[in-house]
C-alpha cells in the first residue's frame, strides 16, 4: 500500500480523498494555488505545496507543477478527483513515465472513452445498448441527410470531441438539418479544435440514468446500481438520487450486468460511470466517465462502501474488497449540489462566508470545504458543498433532506439552497416523476 498520496484537486473532493487516506493510514499531500492558501484541503492534509497562481491553467492544470510536487514530497501516487486533470490521458501517461501511480484507469481507457465515436463503437461491440445513429463521423450534408432520413427526425448532431453539453444541435425536420449541421460543426471546431460530428436520434423525454461500475484492472468488475441524475440545468446535474425512481430490481440487475461485463471485458481499472438516456423501458448509452463522479456519495450511502478507498486499493495492486454478491442495496439516498450562486440567474457569488453550520443527525452527510471566515475565491467552480441524505425509503430521504436543508447555515454569500426548498414542495419531485427537461421547464415557469 502507498505511504503517501498527492491529491491534484481542491475543494470538497480534495477533502473527500484526504479522509479516505487518513482512515487507511496513508499520508496526504495537498496542492494549491496562491488563491487557496487558506483553503480547507490545505489545512486538513498532512502536507501542502503551492503549485502556482490563481488561474487553474497555471496551477491545478499545470502538469509540470504537479509532477514536481510529487517529487519534492515523495508522494507515490496521485488521486485526480473529478474535473481538472482527471480525464486527461496525456497527464496519466506523463505520471506513469515518472513512476508515479495514477489512481484511476489506464491512459488507453481514458482516451478510448474521451472520443465519443470510439466510446460508442466500443460499447456497442461490448453489447451495451446505444442510441440509434450514424456509424461514426458524418463528413458532409449528403451523409447527414441520408443518416437522419434513416433514423427519423428529430435528430441531434453532436461533437465527437464534445463535453459539457457544447456543440450539440437539434434538428426537428429536414428543413432544420443544414443549419444544425453547420452550426454544430462550427461550435465543435471553436470549442474543441475538432469539427467532427455525429448524428443520433433525439429522445424527447428521457431520464438520465447512470450505472456505477468498478473494475479490478484484471478482468473482474462489479456494478453498484444506478443513479438518476435527470434534474439538470444547462446539462449540469443539480439533484441526484439512488435508486432511480423509475428503475426496478430486475431492470437494475439486467443493465448492471451488461455494464459490469463490458468493463470486465476491456480490463478496466477503478471507478467508472456508464451514462444512459432511459425512455420507455429502453437504455441508450451516451458516454462513459472514467473517474469518480461528483454524485458518488449516493451510491456509497445505499451500498455502504467507500469508493475512494476502493480506488486506492485497486491502484496499489490489491484486489477489490467486495464482489457482486457482497453488494446489496439498502434504502434511498439523495444528493443536492449547493452552489454559491444567486437566483434567479445563477450568477456566481464568491466572497466571505461569515458563518457556516453544516446539518447533522441520522442519515446526513455534508461534503463541503467551507468554514466560517473562509473567503470563496472567484476563480473556480461555484460548488461549495454536497448535502447527501440517506433514509429507509424515498419518502424518508425526502423528509430528511428538507429537515437537513433547514439546518444548513451559509451566511455571507447567496446559495442555491432556496431552489431545493422550492423543489421539495413540487408534487413531481415528491413522486419522482421527472425527466431531463423537467427542471429547465420548471425554472422558466417559476424562477426566471
Ligand atoms: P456532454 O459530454 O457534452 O455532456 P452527453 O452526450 O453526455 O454530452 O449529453 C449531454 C446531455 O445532452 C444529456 O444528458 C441529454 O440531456 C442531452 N442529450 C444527449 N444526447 C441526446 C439524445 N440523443 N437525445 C436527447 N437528448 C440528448
Amino acid at each position: 500500500m502507498f505511504e503517501k498520496i498527492l491529491i491534484a484537486n481542491r475543494g470538497e473532493i480534495a477533502l473527500r480523498v484526504i479522509r479516505a487516506c487518513r482512515e487507511m493510514g496513508i499520508k496526504s499531500v495537498a496542492v494549491h494555488s496562491t488563491a487557496d492558501s487558506d483553503a480547507m484541503h490545505v489545512r486538513m492534509a498532512d502536507e501542502a505545496i503551492c503549485i502556482g497562481p490563481p488561474p487553474s491553467s497555471d496551477s491545478y492544470l499545470s502538469v509540470p507543477a504537479i509532477i514536481s510536487a510529487c517529487e519534492i514530497t515523495g508522494a507515490e501516487a496521485i488521486h485526480p478527483g473529478y474535473g481538472f486533470l482527471s480525464e486527461n490521458a496525456n497527464f496519466v501517461q506523463i505520471v506513469e513515465d515518472h513512476d508515479i501511480t495514477f489512481i484511476g484507469p489506464s491512459a488507453e481507457h481514458i482516451r478510448m472513452m474521451g472520443d465519443k465515436i470510439t466510446a460508442k463503437e466500443t460499447m456497442k461491440a461490448l453489447g451495451v445498448p446505444c442510441v440509434p445513429g450514424s456509424d461514426g463521423g458524418v463528413p458532409d450534408m449528403e451523409t447527414a441527410q441520408r443518416v437522419a432520413g434513416e433514423i427519423g427526425y428529430p435528430v441531434i448532431i453532436k461533437a465527437t470531441a464534445g463535453g459539457g453539453g457544447r456543440g450539440m444541435k437539434l434538428a426537428k425536420s429536414e428543413d432544420e438539418l443544414e443549419t444544425a449541421f453547420r452550426t454544430a460543426r462550427a461550435e465543435a471546431k471553436a470549442a474543441f479544435g475538432n469539427d467532427e460530428v455525429y448524428i443520433e436520434k433525439y429522445l424527447g423525454r428521457p431520464r438520465h440514468i447512470e450505472i456505477q461500475v468498478f473494475g479490478d484492472g484484471k478482468g473482474g468488475a462489479v456494478h453498484l446500481g444506478e443513479r438518476d441524475c435527470s434534474l439538470q440545468r444547462r446539462h449540469q446535474k443539480v439533484f441526484e438520487e439512488a435508486p432511480g425512481p423509475a428503475i426496478d430490481d430486475e431492470t437494475r440487475a439486467r443493465i448492471g450486468k451488461i455494464c459490469a461485463d463490458a468493463v470486465a471485458q476491456i480490463g478496466y481499472r477503478g471507478a467508472g460511470t456508464i451514462e444512459f438516456l432511459y425512455e420507455d423501458g429502453e437504455f441508450y448509452f451516451i458516454e462513459m466517465n472514467t473517474r469518480l463522479q461528483v454524485e458518488h456519495p449516493v451510491t456509497e450511502a445505499i451500498f455502504g462502501v467507500d469508493l475512494v478507498r476502493e480506488q486506492i486499493r485497486v491502484a496499489s495492486g490489491l484486489p477489490m474488497s467486495f464482489g457482486q454478491e457482497d453488494l446489496s442495496l439498502n434504502g434511498h439516498a439523495i444528493e443536492v449540489r449547493i452552489n454559491a450562486e444567486k437566483l434567479p440567474n445563477f450568477a456566481p457569488c464568491p466572497g466571505m462566508v461569515n458563518v457556516f453550520h453544516a446539518p447533522g443527525g441520522l442519515g446526513v452527510r455534508m461534503d463541503s470545504a467551507l468554514y466560517g471566515g473562509y473567503r470563496i475565491p472567484p476563480y473556480y467552480d461555484s460548488l461549495i458543498g454536497k448535502l447527501i441524505v440517506h433514509g429507509r425509503d424515498r419518502k424518508e430521504a425526502l423528509a430528511r433532506l428538507k429537515r437537513a436543508l433547514g439546518e444548513l447555515i451559509v451566511d455571507g454569500v447567496d446559495t442555491t439552497v432556496p431552489l431545493f426548498h422550492a423543489l421539495l414542495e413540487e408534487p413531481d419531485i415528491q413522486s419522482g416523476d421527472y425527466n431531463i427537461h423537467w427542471l429547465e421547464k420548471w425554472l422558466a415557469e417559476n424562477i426566471a
